[in-house]
């Protein structure tokens, strides 16, 4: 039985070093064909996107190793041209989205980190479709890699408004700069493909997306929240809080009834206490339901002596629940009284992609997608 082809992009630069001396050839080479993959983008073995291999590796390349990139099933773009979704397909015929958002100045790639999800969060559309599998490293690391290829897709450019076009009149084509793991999936509850993967993306030779670009979005797995925090791994942590008792959240988040608040918030303490590192605390906004006053209270108090931000954002719209986003006139009086009576900074999320379902918690795949 012949193995399987190596996926390049499941490869740190060190196993794909250990790779090409395994093969005979010379460690020199790893380097040469890092570049290829991570800064040529190459979508292919092929002379022409890697000309300076040496035959007989291309050759054993061409034989027993392959590019993982993720084919388009499908892409959309929101109308006011920031945002663009691509639903990606993955060798067992099943799909995950990642999208790709535009602010001013950066690109910011949204990806997944499983097929569903298991946690169940009510008002979530990924949650709403269950669980299927965990995506591997390179299925991970393929996300990153197609992003940072559509940029330097000249259509891609001309679309987006402000952006120059590629490569025009002496502009810089745009770079990737950021990753979010907000996508499909809770990162935690896939701790080592996603740790990998990360380690390959922030490898400074490839993509350099270094630890402060970016950031992980959890419900709050707490073992993961604790191995992360053992492990010091340089990257920014959001934890999902949305309800400031325990009742409350676990009517929201169920993965709430196996992590309790209190252990979650236990478990925040430490990982800030031995990482030094803040922790960007999401709250979603839902109207009537977790954004009164007696709310912004509750959850200012919780945060008391934490280095902590809070991210709100007004629901978004999915087909499973029938909540609607906190108007933004009481979205402004949330922040002002963490703010006033807390000292506790915080953000509106700009919203983005709301009308191609790119938003949080909006990502699925249905079944005639
Ligand atoms: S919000 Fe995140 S953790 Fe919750 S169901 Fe959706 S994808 Fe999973």
């Amino acid at each position: 039985m012949t193995a399987a082809p190596v996926n390049l992009y499941d490869l740190t630069r060190e196993q794909l070093r250990a790779l090409l001396v395994r093969w005979g050839f010379a460690s020199v080479h790893t380097g040469l064909l890092w570049n290829y993959l991570y800064l040529g983008l190459a979508e292919s073995f092929d002379a022409d996107a890697m000309p300076d291999l040496p035959p007989k590796l291309r050759a054993r390349l061409q034989a027993e190793a392959r590019l993982g990139a993720l084919p388009v099933a499908l892409a959309t773009d929101s109308s006011d041209g920031f945002t663009r979704k691509y639903l990606l397909r993955l060798d067992d015929a099943e799909r995950i989205e990642t999208v790709l958002m535009r602010f001013t100045g950066r690109v910011t790639a949204c990806i997944s980190s499983q097929v569903g999800c298991a946690m169940g969060c009510v008002f979530c559309a990924t949650g709403q479709m269950g669980y299927t599998r965990h995506l591997t490293p390179g299925e991970i690391v393929a996300q990153a890699v197609h992003v940072a290829r559509q940029l330097r897709l000249p259509t891609l450019s001309s679309q987006l408004p402000t952006a120059p076009a590629a490569g025009a009149s002496g502009a810089a084509p745009e770079r990737l700069r950021n990753i979010v793991l907000m996508g499909m999936g809770e990162p935690l509850h896939n701790y080592d493909a996603v740790m990998h993967a990360i380690d390959i993306m922030r490898d400074e030779a490839g993509l350099a997306l270094g630890g402060e670009r970016i950031t992980l979005s959890t419900v709050g797995v707490v073992p993961g929240i604790l191995r992360l925090a053992q492990e010091r791994r340089p990257l920014h942590l959001a934890v999902s809080l949305h309800a400031a008792t325990q009742a409350e959240r676990a009517a929201l988040v169920p993965a709430a009834r196996k992590w309790p608040l209190d252990e979650l918030m236990a478990a925040c303490r430490t990982y800030s206490t031995t990482t030094g590192r803040r922790i960007f605390y999401e709250w979603t906004l839902i109207d009537g339901q977790n954004d009164t006053p007696d709310h912004a209270r509750a959850v200012g108090a919780l945060l008391r002596d934490l280095p902590a931000q809070v991210n709100l954002i007004p629901l978004n719209p999915t087909s499973g629940y029938a909540g609607t986003p906190t108007p933004s006139a009481a979205a402004r009086a949330f922040q002002k009284i963490l703010a006033d009576e807390f000292k506790l900074p915080s953000t509106v999320r700009q919203r983005r992609g709301i009308d191609i379902a790119a938003g949080c918690g909006q990502l699925a795949v249905t079944a005639s997608a």
